[in-house]
């Protein structure tokens, strides 16, 4: 417990210097990729340089990503939390997340109950759960099932369950994960599940992790609801 505090104060100061440089390269990328979007509309292109430019995009659009990823590291500001209608926001990352999926040949379930409401950001918790779904996705590579659930528990908590069938993680991993650029990917940062535990800890949250090699893993997210009253 002691340690995961010092991790975080200490990524905070690196995170806020880290996230103005991010801050301040975005505009430049957008308009690098606008270049090459309006190059990629020239007529007469070779089939090669239109893969280039296709290649190109990609990549800036992964850099972005990355950016992204920095940028959420920043302190959230707590005092802009507002209402979120929970269940639409399952529902909207699942909808983000799903050509991903089919594209790997992966069939997502779901059952979320409706009318969950708790207090947050609402892109902040979209990226917490989109985050967990493509690390789902690419634990499986290919042809599998990811299993969502969203159900009320008892003590005023929400518990999202987010299950996959991939390639599951060994008792050494399953302790790394989380740390700030423990990435077991080619292309990884390492960031994601940083980021993830950062937001849902702001929220008064916390997510647990069970996983088992060659079966799978299994997230769960708890948050606190919105009291009623
Ligand atoms: P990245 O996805 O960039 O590697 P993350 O912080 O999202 O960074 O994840 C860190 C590492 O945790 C991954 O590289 C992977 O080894 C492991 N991991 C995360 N989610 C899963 C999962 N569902 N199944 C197996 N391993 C996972
Ligand atoms: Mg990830």
């Amino acid at each position: 417990m002691k340690q995961e505090l010092i991790r975080t104060e200490k990524m905070n100061v690196v995170s806020q210097l880290a996230a103005s440089v991010a801050h301040e390269i975005r505009n430049p990328m957008t308009s690098v990729r606008g270049f090459m979007q309006l190059m990629q509309k020239e007529e007469n292109l070779t089939k090669e340089q239109h893969l280039y430019i296709s290649i190109s995009i990609e990549e800036l659009d992964r850099a972005q990503g990355i950016i992204n990823q920095y940028l959420a590291l920043a302190k959230p500001q707590t005092d802009q939390y507002e209402t979120i209608d929970l269940s639409s926001v399952i529902h909207q990352s699942i909808d983000v997340m799903y050509s991903y999926a089919i594209l790997n040949s992966i069939h997502i379930t779901q059952q979320v109950e409706s009318g969950l409401e708790i207090e947050g950001l609402k892109l902040e918790i979209q990226q917490v759960l989109i985050n967990i779904i493509k690390n789902a996705i690419e634990a499986i590579k290919s042809e599998g099932e990811i299993w969502i659930s969203a159900a009320k528990q008892s003590d005023g908590y929400v518990s999202i369950q987010i299950k996959d069938n991939g390639v599951g993680m060994t008792e050494t991993q399953l302790k790394k994960i989380g740390s700030p650029y423990y990435s077991t990917k080619e292309k990884g940062t390492g960031l994601g599940l940083t980021v993830c535990h950062q937001i849902v800890k702001q929220m008064g949250g916390n997510i647990m992790i069970k996983s088992e090699l060659q079966k799978g893993t299994c997230f769960t997210i708890h948050l606190p609801l919105k009291k009623q009253g």
